[in-house]
């Protein structure tokens, strides 16, 4: 199986920022917005972000990806933000085509590597319970509620595009005095 490699993972702006996110995860939002709001959601959402253009395989501060998550919740409301990860995981790239041909349990289990792919920071590790139960823990990735509920999106994405019935649920939260955010999967 290929794998995303970050060919170029320099940060492409604000130097201060320590935390960044490839581009090809904020122009999959970008099309998410065009699905659901158009060009002018587009243009609005857009306006937000400080970077003129955002290429898929270098790195922005996570601030721009928090900017825009914000405007999808602020003008649309956060159940956008899971509606808006199930869509992020079919419609991403190279991981679109995966998701079609590989099983939920293979997509899962290389979360905690494909997300050094994505982030430059943080780290993601997975507990397996048995066949129906996998646990996944996020450290410091989800550096808002938003991005947390964006997780549980990608996972239920995963999930529905592999055809495997279960469902995902945010049981522990770093916003919510925890160690790490955590994801129980339960499948049928
Ligand atoms: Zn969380």
């Amino acid at each position: 199986m290929t794998t995303l490699v970050a060919s170029s993972s320099t940060p492409h702006d604000d130097p201060s920022s320590s935390k960044h996110v490839r581009g090809d995860l904020i122009n999959t939002w970008l099309k998410y917005i065009k699905k659901e709001w158009g060009q002018d959601g587009v243009n609005e959402a857009r306006g937000l972000i400080t970077q003129p253009d955002i290429h898929n395989k270098n790195f922005y501060s996570m601030s721009e990806y928090e900017t825009l998550l914000g405007w999808v919740r602020n003008n649309h409301g956060e159940k956008h933000l899971r509606k808006g990860g199930r869509f992020v995981i079919k419609n991403f790239g190279l991981l679109s085509w995966i998701v079609r041909f590989a099983s939920f349990r293979m997509i899962v289990e290389k979360m905690p590597t494909r997300i050094k792919e994505f982030y430059d920071f943080g780290k993601g590790e997975l507990i397996s319970k048995g066949d129906k139960t996998i646990i996944i823990h996020l450290y410091d990735i989800c550096t808002t509620p938003d991005v947390c509920l964006v997780h549980q999106g990608l996972l239920e994405g995963a999930l529905k595009a592999t055809n495997t019935k279960g469902k995902v649920e945010h049981t522990d939260c770093i916003h919510k005095d925890g160690d790490y955010c955590e994801f129980v999967i339960t499948m049928e």
